[in-house]
């Protein structure tokens, strides 16, 4: 993907880029007093949802495009810049036509392919910054294919949010951070800004900072955070919104990271820890190979008394003692049992092929 950096997004983009504003527009009053509290803390990039996707129908879903005009005033009177969701070729149009500043296509629009087509061809040789949320579901292809049509359209001043994917049954999260899926995003496209959203991850206040620190530390570009004059009050999302206030206190409190350093020492150590882990992958490779030779062995010795693979004693006897003596050693016990379950998994994968393949062999 062409991708331009974001300095030259020409939005006075800064590193971390800091987007804040409310989860919705509602009023010309809230939109007025939260961007000026806003603007007053420094924070140059507001966003506010005009049209909302909300789950369940009779809910409420956006003020609609009366609010552009209101926008329209925010923007001239505290001088910020403006980002709002789009969700069909009519929001664009509306949205250009009133001097939006950047775009975002919301979560439950990335998973629809025929929508984001149609909203990359009414970008069609339109130069401004879009930024596409992660589909709801922890599908990577699905959100590279949503960047890829806007890219194609000729959007080069892109990039993506994290905003978590849906669950049946975190306790935590609104929406699991599954952290791992940005990451491979951006080791695919280390050009592609990535920013991240606290607020949709969290769904609770408690949770913003660490979340946010979190993003930090795994080097995103920025945060995509929601803000509201009055959050208990909020229209929609009102758990998840903080002040101004609360928010440029959060800000201050976040250590930020530097991508690397020249410091010749610090490379030194780091290289001679990285050689250790190197070794120790090494142990852990031909430890994990010498398990699967013995899960083969158990495969042929089931096959030969013709005995199904799956045991689900046996499995559930490995399932609950592995994440125990993973926890005397200090490991995480949520770790272990996923890394149980891929090992499982690939057990049962080598021995069926051990099943499918034809005795002769073994009863010579
Ligand atoms: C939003 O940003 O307010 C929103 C609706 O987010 P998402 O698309 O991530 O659910
Ligand atoms: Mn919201």
């Amino acid at each position: 993907m062409d991708i331009v950096n974001i300095d030259k997004w020409g939005i006075g983009a800064a590193s971390p880029l800091y987007i804040a504003g409310p989860c919705s527009v509602e009023t010309p009053d809230q939109l007025e007093a939260t961007v000026k509290d806003l603007a007053e803390r420094g924070f140059k990039i507001i966003r506010g949802g005009v049209w909302k996707p909300r789950t369940r129908p009779n809910s409420f879903e956006g003020v609609g495009e009366i609010a552009l005009p209101w926008i329209e005033e925010v923007k001239q009177r505290h001088h910020v810049r403006f980002a709002i969701e789009v969700a069909s070729p009519y929001h664009v149009e509306k949205a250009l036509k009133h001097g939006i500043d950047l775009l975002w296509v919301g979560a439950r629009t990335t998973v629809n392919p025929f929508a984001v087509q149609e909203i990359a061809d009414s970008l069609q040789g339109v130069d401004i910054p879009v930024l596409v949320k992660n589909p709801v579901n922890p599908d990577l292809a699905l959100w590279i294919g949503a960047l890829e049509r806007i890219n194609q359209a000729g959007v080069q001043k892109l990039g993506g949010i994290h905003r978590g994917f849906s669950n049946f049954n975190d306790q935590v999260y609104r929406n699991s951070p599954a952290w791992q899926i940005p990451l491979e995003l951006k080791t695919r496209y280390p050009n592609l800004p990535i920013l991240n959203d606290p607020s949709h991850i969290c769904g609770r206040r408690d949770l913003l900072a660490s979340v946010a620190q979190m993003a930090m530390d795994l080097n995103f570009d920025g945060l995509i955070i929601e803000s509201h004059n009055d959050p208990d009050q909020a229209w929609s999302d009102a758990a998840q919104q903080i002040t101004p206030l609360v928010l440029e206190k959060l800000i201050k409190g976040l250590q930020i990271r530097k991508v690397s350093t020249e410091n010749p020492i610090f490379q030194s150590q780091l290289e001679l820890i990285r050689e250790q882990i190197d070794q120790v992958d090494n142990e852990l490779l031909e430890i994990l190979s010498r398990r699967m030779k013995l899960v083969e062995k158990a495969g042929e010795y089931k096959k030969l008394n013709n005995v199904a693979i799956f045991q689900m004693e046996r499995w559930k006897k490995v399932f609950e003692t592995r994440p125990e003596w993973g926890r005397s050693l200090h490991l995480n016990q949520e770790f272990v049992k996923e890394l149980y379950k891929m090992v499982h998994t690939e057990s049962i994968r080598k021995q069926e092929e051990i099943m499918e393949k034809p005795l002769e062999k073994k009863e010579k």
